[in-house]
């Protein structure tokens, strides 16, 4: 197993996911001899230590079954450039990892090869505002449907919305009809019953969704009508209330 070295903003090295030969390093200049070794190497963000200490918790150490790709943290998404420049892992609500873990469980008890992908947790809400932004070619009455409004927030900046499909054993994702943020009408799960009898979503893709839907829908995570791959552990309002309006920006803030 390759080792993951975690950097903190204060200089402390602490390595997961180990070798066998644990190791914990604090000279800087030993920090370069083993990176030399080791494939990933992640910074722990000043705000990914402010998300802990507001109770959310990396997925990974919930369940280190999961599988993440950040999307917003690369250049691969439909803004085509990075997003994430202070996150690099999906954080969510301690309860709402918990209960995304139970869903792993779920599908693995059904698809024992197949795991959970995690595409988007926590967001920040500057770049929910970025977002809006790059959409304003639709008209504000009908933008949030794709991206909610920043005025009002989305699920994601309290962490307890994740954008997830599943992958087969190889790390695929299987085929659900249309990519991740695929903003056209395809996409949307409430128009599926019209693209399965004009034969553009293939039953094997609708069955995907479905699959997808029952797994989260076992811990009561609720899809939405615009995205396949959005799901809500609450309602906005229930957030705001359960979450003590925490919001998320470049800097944390309460
Ligand atoms: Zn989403």
């Amino acid at each position: 197993m390759k080792a993951k070295l975690i950097i903190t903003g204060f200089g402390l090295i602490l390595i997961t996911a180990c070798t066998p030969n644990q190791v914990q390093v604090e000279d800087p200049k030993i920090v370069e001899v083993v990176a030399d070794t080791l494939v990933e190497i992640v910074i722990d963000t000043s705000v990914q230590q402010s998300l802990r200490s507001h109770g959310l918790v990396d997925i990974l150490s919930i369940d280190s079954t999961l599988i993440v790709d950040l999307k917003y943290a690369t250049s691969d998404n439909f803004m085509g450039f990075v997003l994430y420049d202070t996150l690099n892992a999906v954080y969510l609500q301690e309860d709402v990892a918990v209960k995304l873990a139970a869903c792993q469980a779920f599908l693995k008890d059904t698809l024992p090869t197949h795991s959970l992908l995690v595409y988007d947790g926590v967001r920040p809400v500057d770049v929910q505002q970025q977002m809006w932004e790059a959409l304003d070619s639709i008209p504000t009455t009908e933008r949030g449907k794709f991206v909610s409004n920043p005025w009002y927030g989305s699920v994601h900046n309290y962490g307890a919305a994740v954008d997830i499909t599943i992958c087969d054993e190889n790390g695929v994702p299987l085929d659900m009809g249309a990519g991740y943020d695929d903003f056209s009408d395809i996409a949307f799960p409430s128009k599926e019953w019209k693209f399965l009898n004009s034969g553009e979503l293939s039953a094997e893709q609708y069955g995907n969704r479905k699959l997808l839907r029952a797994v989260m829908k076992s811990q009561s995570f609720r899809n939405i009508p615009s995205e396949w791959w959005h799901f809500n552990a609450c309602s906005r309002d229930q957030a705001v209330f359960k979450y003590k309006k925490l919001m998320y920006e470049s800097g944390v803030r309460e």
